[in-house]
C-alpha cells in the first residue's frame, strides 16, 4: 500500500466499491475480491479527484510530460481516463471490443503517427486490456508512454513495457477456475464486471 493511495482505498470501502467474495474478473480469473469502481465513480467530485491524483502521479513518472491525449478501454477506464484527460486539458479516446471481440478503435476516433499517449485504466489485474489498448496505439504509428490506473491489484507484478503508476498497490489472489478453492468448496461464482460471462 503506498501512503499517499491509502484515502483511495478507504474511499473504495466506504462507497462499497471493495466487494468481498466470489467474482470471475474480467480477465477469466477468480478471486475473493472485488474492486468495482463504478461505485466510487459514480460520484463526480471523487472521479475528478482520482483524475487529479492521478494526473499528478503520471507527471511524477514522466519528469513532466503532459500526453498529447488520453486513451482507455471502454467500458471500465472511461470515466477516470475521461477525469485524467480533463486534468491534462487534453483529448480523450477509449478503444472497445468489435464484433471479433479485438479492441479497437471505433465512431471515428483516430490517431495520429508520431502522437504521444497515456493509457488509463480503472483497476490493473492482469495488464491485459492496457497491452491490448497499447496494441492499438502502437499499430497506428502512435506511442503509450506511460500508463496509470486507480488501482493495481496485482501487487505490482504486471509488467507492461512502459513506465506505470497506480494510486493504490493492493494483492488480491486470484485464481485459474479450475485451480479456484473458493469453486472447490461449492460456492456460486458470480460476475460483476461489465464483460458477459
Ligand atoms: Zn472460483
Amino acid at each position: 500500500m503506498t501512503p499517499q493511495g491509502e484515502p483511495v482505498l478507504k474511499l473504495f470501502k466506504q462507497t462499497g466499491a471493495y466487494l468481498q467474495g466470489h467474482f470471475r474478473l474480467s480477465s477469466g480469473l477468480h478471486s475473493s475480491g472485488y474492486l468495482q469502481s463504478a461505485l466510487v465513480l459514480q460520484y463526480p467530485q471523487y472521479a475528478e479527484r482520482l483524475g487529479e491524483d492521478l494526473a499528478s502521479a503520471l507527471l511524477t513518472l514522466t519528469k513532466g510530460e503532459t500526453p498529447g491525449l488520453v486513451i482507455s478501454p471502454a467500458l471500465g477506464g472511461l470515466i477516470v481516463g475521461h477525469e485524467v484527460a480533463r486534468a491534462f486539458g487534453v483529448r480523450f479516446l477509449f478503444t472497445e471490443r468489435d464484433a471479433d471481440r479485438k479492441m479497437s478503435l471505433r465512431r471515428g476516433f483516430s490517431l495520429s503517427p508520431g502522437e504521444r499517449v497515456i493509457v488509463i485504466e480503472d483497476v490493473i489485474t492482469t495488464g491485459g486490456s492496457t497491452r491490448e489498448v497499447i496494441d492499438v496505439v502502437q499499430a497506428a504509428g502512435a506511442t503509450a508512454f506511460a500508463a496509470g490506473s486507480i488501482i493495481d491489484r496485482s501487487g505490482g507484478a504486471v509488467e507492461l513495457g512502459i513506465p506505470r503508476v497506480a494510486l493504490e498497490t493492493l494483492t488480491v489472489p486470484v485464481y485459474q477456475p479450475d485451480e479456484c478453492p473458493l469453486c472447490l468448496k461449492g460456492e456460486p461464482v458470480t460476475k460483476p464486471g461489465s464483460r458477459p460471462v
